[in-house]
């Protein structure tokens, strides 16, 4: 079994020629036809030109970069030249007319990835354009969580984050606009990252909320992460929002000392409805530091209740923006009969898009209209200021801030489906970060005693249902971030 390897063992035995690359991406595609049927993590399997990729790699011989000839899985909302993509939505998936949209381009990140000898073996299940937070909007059904199928893996990166929990890739890559890449992490018990706005490239990601979007990596480990980020983080002259700042070593970041560090606990995260497990894990996280010689430090992030209201206006308004594309004319789902563009329009996109895309469309474009506006957008606009002023405040007196990542572990398939609100809040702890634009991390905590390796794999009989522990950091504090990781899953 290699598919359970992290991307610094599969590298070492690739180095070592103890394995070939074929035998390391075959095994992986092994296991997605062994599991996937029941966790449905898995919409494009990309075997053949992976497995012809590996053999090419295999024969130059050359692994100078940790993750030549590591397969990976990307959601399915980023571009790959040639591999169906459809965001998991009708619109794009072509069922009914068979034409299905494959990109002619590769998004910055795949492109990254492809360059250094990454493999990309396939596409993973998203909830509908990436709103949601179970997968199970998604055109391709829901996606079960590896640890109890009878549960949801989180989402809406819930394909990526299933697909790595249970092994069917070595890595994997998700989009956090509102917590999609931390919230399955944490749901999953693998290691999410949602990096600093403009600290990965959006080009070629199909894009939900342009002000939130982000890119990011989902991983078996800590040191993984930093692999993976040093690859694809940095200035892209295809996307204006990228920063001029320069990638440090992220894995020469991961130093494990986090003596005198002061880590923020605030107050606003430990609210009724925080499961009291989850509230356990999280106070003997923060034991675990100060035990390590950090101090930490009760702070207040006094904006925290309106973050939800504010990120619930704003999404919205930026997706009945950016799904205004969807036409049906230069790309997307067509119908035959019309009576006139209008209604060519209208009959598309009613066809196309599922409940939860229209019901942002609507709710946007209600909240942009003449009138609503002034009282909609930019009072939001307005709230999001304070809530970024939260964290700067809170950053002039502490080094990192942690929370529980979700209030509860995993909930059961359907079980938020008449309850729409209670969806949205499963983003309560995940979307301050996004209207400030700094960087969080979930990483998997466990009940004592702790397992040897951090990682859990598919074969593992798990009792319990994985709880994530947020991790966040000041703007491009990445580096402070997964050192602290690191050191805790260390311990
Ligand atoms: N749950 C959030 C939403 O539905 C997350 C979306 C995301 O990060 N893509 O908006």
């Amino acid at each position: 079994m290699l598919n359970n390897l992290t991307i610094t063992e599969a590298h070492k035995k690739l180095k070592s020629k103890e394995i070939s690359c074929v035998e390391l991406v075959q095994s992986c595609l092994d296991q997605i036809d062994k599991v996937d049927g029941d966790i449905n993590a898995v919409v494009y399997k990309n075997g053949e030109k992976a497995l012809e990729e590996a053999a090419k790699i295999d024969a130059a011989g050359k692994f100078d970069h940790p993750l030549t000839g590591i397969p990976y899985l990307a959601k399915d909302v980023y571009c790959e030249k040639g591999i169906p993509t459809t965001a998991c939505s009708n619109m794009l998936r072509g069922e009914k007319d068979g034409k299905t949209y494959m990109p002619p381009y590769d998004s910055t990140t795949t492109k990254r990835l492809k360059a250094v000898g990454a493999i990309s073996i396939g596409k993973t299940n998203t909830d509908e354009f990436t709103m949601g937070a179970s997968t199970e909007t998604s055109c391709y059904g829901v996606t079960k969580n590896p640890h109890d199928t009878s549960r949801v893996a989180g989402g809406s990166s819930g394909g990526s984050a299933a697909a790595v929990a249970a092994d069917e890739c070595i890595f994997a890559i998700g989009t956090d606009t509102g917590g999609s890449i931390r919230h399955p992490a944490g749901f999953c018990g693998c290691y999410g990252m949602r990096v600093t706005y403009g600290r990965t490239s959006r080009y070629g990601v199909m894009s939900m909320a342009s002000s939130l979007d982000t890119i990011g990596p989902l991983c078996k480990s800590v040191e993984d992460t930093a692999i993976v980020l040093n690859t694809i983080a940095g200035k892209d002259p295809f996307d204006a929002t990228t920063s001029d700042k320069s990638v440090p070593d992220y894995t020469a970041a991961l130093k494990g000392d986090v003596k005198g560090l002061k880590i923020g606990l605030p107050k606003e995260y430990f609210i009724e409805g925080l499961d009291s497990e989850v509230e356990k894990r999280i106070r003997e996280a923060a034991q675990v530091f100060e035990d390590m010689g950090a101090e930490i430090v009760d702070i207040s992030l006094p904006h925290t209740k309106y973050a939800v209201a504010t990120y619930y206006v704003l999404c919205p308004c930026e997706v009945s923006s950016n799904m205004a594309r969807y036409d049906g004319i230069r790309f997307g789902n067509s119908v035959k009969k019309s009576e006139s563009l209008v209604d060519y329009y209208e009959n598309v996109r009613s066809e196309g898009f599922g409940d939860e895309v229209k019901r942002r469309i609507m709710i946007g474009t209600y909240a942009l209209s003449a009138g609503y506006y002034d009282a909609y957008y930019r009072k939001s606009q307005k709230v999001r200021t304070l809530v970024k002023k939260d964290f700067s405040d809170a950053f002039e007196k502490v080094d990192l801030i942690i929370s529980p990542t979700t209030p509860t572990p995993a909930f059961k398939v359907g079980g938020h489906a008449d309850d729409l609100v209670a969806m949205y809040l499963e983003d309560v702890f995940l979307v301050s970060q996004v209207l400030a634009g700094i960087p969080a991390m979930s990483v998997p905590t466990y009940s004592s005693p702790r397992p040897s390796s951090p990682r859990r794999t598919s074969g593992e009989a798990t009792s319990e249902l994985p709880i994530g522990l947020q991790i966040m950091g000041p703007q491009f504090g990445e580096e402070k971030i997964l050192n602290a990781a690191h050191a805790f899953c260390s311990k």
